[in-house]
């Protein structure tokens, strides 16, 4: 089985002529509200993927007692993923980030109000579903205590996704197996500054950034296997006609997760997430196009 420990919120993507300036008032033209937050939505990607009789996906987090936090329950299991670990926190409101979008540009600002996140501890994750998990799958948008003890508790595959990108402690990193990071996580973790990398550049960053396997994503171009002691491998996505690259990473996580708790070597859950995430291009949000595994195998390069 799958365990994610992470974050639940609720977007509100708000489309916007221009995006404001300092003290500016603009007119939107719609907000729309989408089930969000990394956790949630790479457990809706295995939860996707999970075939009939298989493991299953497992969700821990805190939600508040309020409608939002209710919408994100429903959402995900709807997903598949059993929500039974998501407790509600009396005074604390649901996640949310509230997102203006330009038209035309896609630019976008983001504000993040942790809210029930934030109170997700410890003892939360200690649990027996993040125990006998195949795979526990965590990110950083909850605090890093109850990441580090959700990584200790764990006895199987460990894979984290270092979002948003800080330091991790001695205690988290010895116990990860695969970090997850994307170019621009990388490159934060490791010191260096923003910009386009060679592939020889990116191996060089992942080995200084931590000792175990690093899968580097990088968007359309595919992801980066490094392993210690062997030679990089970078897997190119099939061609797919992308529309909204929103959660393409949580997707990738998600899906290697799945690959991963089945069994499969990791070059090939690499390849099996590559194309997973590529198919999730294709529809807008985070989650308005997230494949079965039937639709995965169809695409998979021979
Ligand atoms: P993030 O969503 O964290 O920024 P990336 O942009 O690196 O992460 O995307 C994650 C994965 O999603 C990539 O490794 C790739 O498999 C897939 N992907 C992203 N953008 C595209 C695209 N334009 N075409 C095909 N696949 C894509």
């Amino acid at each position: 089985s799958v365990t994610v420990v992470g974050s639940l919120n609720e977007d509100v993507l708000v489309s916007v002529a221009r995006l404001p300036g300092r003290g500016e008032t603009v007119i939107g033209r719609s907000a729309v509200l989408a089930p969000g937050g990394k956790g949630a939505n790479q457990a809706a990607a295995a939860g996707m993927l999970a075939e009939r009789g298989a493991g299953a996906v497992h969700m821990v987090g805190r939600v508040g007692e309020d409608p939002a936090g209710h919408r994100q329950l429903a959402a995900l299991a709807a997903s598949r993923v059993d929500v039974s670990r998501v407790h509600r926190t009396p005074g604390a409101p649901t996640g949310s980030a509230t997102i203006p979008v330009e038209d035309g540009t896609g630019e976008n600002l983001i504000v993040v109000v942790p809210g029930a996140n934030a109170a997700l501890t410890p003892e939360d994750a200690g649990v027996g579903s993040v125990r006998r998990a195949a795979v526990v799958l965590l990110q950083l948008e909850t605090p890093m205590a109850t990441v580090t003890a959700a990584a200790r508790a764990a006895t199987g595959t460990v894979v984290l996704t270092p979002a948003p990108p800080q330091p991790l402690p001695a205690a988290l990193r010895d116990r990860v197996d695969v970090l997850v990071p994307n170019e621009h996580e990388l490159a934060q973790l490791a010191g260096a500054g923003p910009g386009e990398r060679t592939p020889s550049e990116l191996v060089r960053l992942a080995r200084v950034v931590a000792p175990c396997a690093v899968v580097v994503t990088l968007g359309a171009r595919g992801a980066l296997v490094v392993l210690p002691e062997e030679h990089p491998l970078l897997q190119a996505p099939p061609p797919v006609t992308a529309v909204d690259t929103t959660g393409a990473g949580d997707c990738f996580c998600g899906a290697l997760a799945h690959a991963l708790a089945a069994g499969t070597d990791l070059p090939a859950a690499v390849r099996f997430a590559v194309t997973a995430a590529a198919i999730s291009t294709t529809g807008p949000g985070a989650r308005g196009a997230l494949p079965d595994a039937a639709a995965v195998r169809a695409l998979l390069p021979r």
